[in-house]
């Protein structure tokens, strides 16, 4: 019976590789390198065997595999399963992925971006799961969104929307990596948080952060929980952009819950606390009381069970 899915959850550096139950359960987990400069071919040749080592040393047959599900950084054609382009694989363009991990492993694949996957993933095994109307936010490196409406995953005409990240709230704020100015992300992302830091350097060069050396988005919250007051200026200024960006989400949407997932959302409630207080304030009365934010609780497995999730949206 065709009953469990393998998550692959694609990273720069590490890919973690996870059989996964139709309750979210992960029965198994690798976790190898992906050594980007291999090229395309070899690193997806490395996770197909791996996939295949895994079924035989836990006596799976591939029967039992529903299929393979892969959250994909960057732009992805989830019909064709074409990686278009991707920031951290520079050889990765037009890149046939689900077709040649097919073609290693005889498994049916599907792909999608790695935000909408973890969008998915909450609605398929979070706790709030098969909720009908739920927002992905990863808070990351970059910030990516997944929008689910009805139980179906919002995609667009392209398969490009709810590039939730890049929707702009200041146009004369910071330059984004997308080359627009004042986006969530060039608010909201690790390194973003880490440079809005450091540009109080000139103003409070004796603040506690700076003795720190190289700081972190971590060190940004941690410092902000002990009061200290260039972390404070900052989470100020973090939580009230993404307040901003949750009510036009809301406003647009009407979803019952924005989930915030991704490594910035580990800080815990004094990242969360001030978006749910300050949020209410930028959206129209008839929105109160019909939304909850929270903090994803799958955090380590989130890429996993989010990559395992596509597979069962995509067969259910
Ligand atoms: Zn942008």
């Amino acid at each position: 019976m065709k009953n469990k899915a393998i998550g692959i959850d694609l990273g720069g550096t590490e890919t973690k590789i996870g059989l996964v139950n139709g309750d979210g359960d992960i029965l198994k987990k690798e976790i190898i390198s992906t050594d980007v400069e291999d090229g395309f071919r070899k690193v997806i040749l490395k996770v197909g065997m791996t996939v295949l080592e895994m079924l035989k040393k836990e006596n799976i047959s591939k029967n039992e595999i529903l299929g393979i599900g892969i959250g994909s950084p960057g732009s992805v054609d989830r019909n064709t399963g074409i990686v278009l382009f991707s920031p951290n694989f520079p050889d990765w363009q037009y890149a046939p992925l689900t077709e040649y991990l097919e073609e290693i492993t005889n498994i049916d694949t599907f792909v999608e971006n790695d935000a909408n996957a973890f969008a998915l993933g909450e609605w398929a095994f979070g706790k709030h799961r098969r909720c009908k109307n739920i927002i992905g936010l990863t808070l990351g490196t970059g910030v990516g969104g997944g929008v689910i409406i009805n139980d179906q995953l919002l995609v667009g005409a392209n398969g490009f929307a709810s590039e939730l990240g890049h929707v702009i709230v200041q146009p004369e704020g910071p330059l984004c990596g997308c080359g627009s100015h004042g986006c969530i992300e060039s608010y909201a992302s690790a390194p973003n948080i880490v440079r809005q830091a450091k540009e109080y350097f000139k103003k409070f060069p004796d603040s506690y952060i700076f003795s720190l050396g190289k700081i972190t988005a971590k060190d940004v919250f941690d410092a902000a929980k002990k009061g200290e007051s260039v972390a404070t200026l900052v989470l100020e200024k973090v939580t009230t952009i993404l307040a901003i960006a949750i009510s036009n989400y809301i406003h647009i949407f009407n979803p019952e819950y924005v989930i915030i997932g991704g490594g910035v959302s580990k800080a815990g409630s004094i990242l969360l606390d001030p978006i749910v207080e300050k949020t209410p304030r930028y959206l129209w009365p008839s929105f109160k009381n019909t939304f909850n934010i929270e903090l994803s609780n799958l955090i380590e497995d989130a890429g996993i069970k989010g990559s395992a999730s596509i597979v069962y949206f995509r067969n259910k």
